[in-house]
């Protein structure tokens, strides 16, 4: 594997592989791009097949989270660690104070969080060794479950969507068809309910959507039938690549709107819905109002403040379809547009000299 190729490909800054043999610590943090600030993004662990797979993932994760903060307006870059091993059995306090070493050591050029296979329990560990560090308990000034704040970003981006395609950001009355009702797609549904949304709902959990059908009065359907029911928005809030080539021609909705992460199986899907004049709000900006509300940490977290910058995802959403109607291009292409243009403009700030002890060394 040609490394140098794989980080020039999309000028990624830096590959840090960390080692501990005692503690049985394998990990890589990718830092994709920090002209908007430290990189920040999750660590996931995951057993994965070669040394290759977990680069290769590292470094995809880590570039998405630079559009992802770009595009929500944060002051942040793109990074992300992966660690390998399973979750299920390698885990040991060493192994994350180790990792939490490795990441003091970057000096807050990246700063974890939780992701895939890792627990607030691991954040506090570790905490013991770094300030880099976000998602730990609430006990230290943490902002917790990052779920009800991902609902509520998908509620204003699906409002800003229906402003889009009827005229009016009114969810009376609006047919709802949500996919998944577990953190997000449950606290969705509560909301949409509470606007006078209709709802149809469908989940792997029996248990659950009965709760839907009984509190909400919403139709339930069967899991495979969710994509082709009739209704103004489809929310995916359960399962990445569900629009595909088996759904993508039986879909009866004219919004897409939800949670799921990576919701095109391919970029091609994103040009056909445009083709087919249903509007999708990108996955990766509709549902960034976990990673807003993560970030407030960093300022000393401050709930309504969080709360404020996560209903902003109306204005960026309306911003992006107004970008992909001037250009007549699809709105995943609208998105990248978006974060690419504020790193290039910031990049692009005079670099005025500033008297502190760090610019006299650059100016030397
Ligand atoms: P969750 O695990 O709490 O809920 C997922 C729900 O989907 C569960 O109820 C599960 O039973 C259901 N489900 C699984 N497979 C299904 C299928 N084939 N058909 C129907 N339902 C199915 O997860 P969550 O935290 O609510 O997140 C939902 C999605 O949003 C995920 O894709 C996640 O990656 C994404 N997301 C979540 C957050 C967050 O803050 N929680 C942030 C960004 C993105």
């Amino acid at each position: 594997m040609d490394v140098f190729e794989k980080l020039t490909t999309y000028d990624y800054e830096q590959l840090v592989f960390c080692q501990d043999k005692f503690a049985g610590l394998k990990a890589i943090i990718a830092i994709h791009d920090t002209t908007l600030g430290p990189a920040l993004g999750g660590c996931r662990m995951w057993t994965y097949a070669s040394e290759e797979e977990a680069i290769t993932d590292a470094l995809r994760l880590a570039r998405g989270m630079t559009y992802k903060a770009a595009a929500a307006g944060l002051n942040l870059g793109g990074g992300k660690t992966v660690v390998i091993g399973d979750p299920h059995k390698d885990k040991s306090e060493a192994l994350f104070r180790a990792l939490g070493r490795f990441i003091e050591g970057l000096h807050g050029r990246y700063i974890t969080a939780e992701d895939v296979g890792t627990t607030v329990s691991d954040m506090d560990v570790i905490h013991m060794e770094t300030r880099f560090v976000t998602g730990v308990s609430q006990a230290y000034g943490s902002s917790g479950n990052p779920s009800p704040m991902t609902a509520l970003g998908v509620f204003r981006g699906l409002q800003a969507a229906v402003k889009e395609v009827f005229g009016s950001d009114d969810l009376a009355g609006k047919t709802v068809a949500i996919q998944g009702l577990g953190s997000v797609g449950y606290a969705l549904a509560q909301s949409l309910h509470r606007v006078g949304s209709k709802l149809i709902v469908t989940d792997i959990s029996k248990d659950s959507v009965a709760r839907a059908v009984a509190e909400f009065g919403a139709q339930a359907v069967e899991p495979d039938e969710i994509f082709h029911v009739q209704a103004d928005v489809l929310a995916p809030c359960a399962l990445g690549a569900i629009v595909n080539d088996q759904t993508i021609n039986r879909l009866r909705v004219q919004i897409i709107a939800g949670s799921a992460n990576n919701q095109l199986a391919e970029e091609r899907h994103g040009d056909r819905l445009h083709e087919l004049g249903i509007l999708y709000a990108p996955d990766y900006v509709i549902n960034a109002g976990g990673l807003i509300n993560v970030a407030d940490e960093l300022e000393g977290y401050h709930a309504d403040r969080a709360r404020n910058k996560v209903e902003g995802i109306y204005d960026i959403m309306l911003r992006l379809f107004a970008i992909s109607k001037e250009h007549g291009i699809p709105t995943y292409k609208a998105a990248d547009r978006l974060a690419e243009a504020r790193i290039e403009k910031l990049k692009q700030v005079r670099s005025t000299f500033l008297p502190t002890s760090r610019s006299l060394l650059t100016h030397r």
